[in-house]
């Protein structure tokens, strides 16, 4: 495969900073490096090696997911790669599924949603902020190029306002908002039997309460709750160890299927 205007590409240096850009014939990319034109880009095999202006070299690789929702613009604070990972897996996410989201905040896991459910599949996302509805449009219109024909959002308080008539049939259910317990008997009515309900949040109070009140609905059976440490390791000829720092908690993660 090769690199074509349009593209989204992560400029990777030395000390392993990324920068993301879109490519354009004929502009320029300035950074603390030097520049580097675009044109040096465009035409070639993914994964390359290149020089800047200033002489020092650099990868560039095609957009991954991980680089591209860290360093896109947030509204909302977005789910980590980590915790994603795990709800993808643990939510049995693949193509063709139905799926329900709130609050959408800045469209992290919208992005890996839709990558995966494919054009069969159908993402429903709310979320009761005009500014957060506007960064997650950018988002993922600079992502996808576009607004995918299979994703639709609304702006809606699924605690006061509930699901909009024809949202209804969800396979999978996601929600990670500040209080989803007041979500949970709208959100019930959309999903179907036998499927999956995911919580995310970043409290211990918050859980505790969202499992009591699933506890009361009496028709879901409680699969989990768990937290995903995520600890890097350097390897250097002479040190091989865990890096000093780590990410120390970013979320609880319930999941339930409905019977
Ligand atoms: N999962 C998102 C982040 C969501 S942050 C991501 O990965 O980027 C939580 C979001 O819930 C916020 O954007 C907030 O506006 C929204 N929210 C809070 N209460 C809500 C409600 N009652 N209905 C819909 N959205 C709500």
């Amino acid at each position: 495969m090769k690199f074509k205007e349009g593209d989204l590409v992560e400029i990777i240096d030395k000390k392993e900073r990324v920068f993301i850009l879109k490519l354009k014939k004929g502009e320029k990319f300035h950074f603390h490096l030097g520049f580097i034109e675009h044109d040096q880009i465009i035409g070639k095999n993914f994964g390359i090696k290149i020089k800047t202006s200033k002489g020092f070299n650099v990868f560039v690789f095609p957009i991954k997911k991980t680089n591209f929702i860290l360093h896109m613009k947030r509204g909302a604070q977005i789910i980590y790669p980590k915790d994603i990972g795990q709800i993808l897996i643990y939510g049995d996410i693949h193509s063709g599924l139905k799926i329900f989201e709130a609050g959408g905040g800045s469209g992290a896991l919208s992005i890996y949603l839709l990558s995966i459910i494919g054009k069969r599949g159908k993402l429903i996302t709310y979320d009761l902020r005009d500014d957060f509805l506007e960064i997650l449009k950018e988002n993922i219109i600079r992502f996808f190029g576009e607004i995918p024909k299979n994703f639709i959002l609304r702006k809606r308080d699924i605690y006061n306002e509930g699901l909009e008539k024809k949202d209804k049939n969800f396979d999978r259910v996601i929600l990670d908002l500040p209080e989803p317990w007041n979500a949970l008997k709208n959100v019930d009515k959309g999903l179907k039997r036998g499927g999956i309900l995911i919580s995310y949040n970043p409290t211990i109070q918050q859980i505790i309460k969202f499992k009591s009140e699933l506890d009361k609905l009496r028709n879901y059976y409680f699969e989990g709750m768990f937290e995903i440490l995520e600890r890097r390791w350097k390897i250097e000829e002479n040190s091989v160890r865990p890096i000093d720092r780590m990410v120390a908690h970013t979320g609880f993660i319930i999941v339930a299927r409905k019977y």
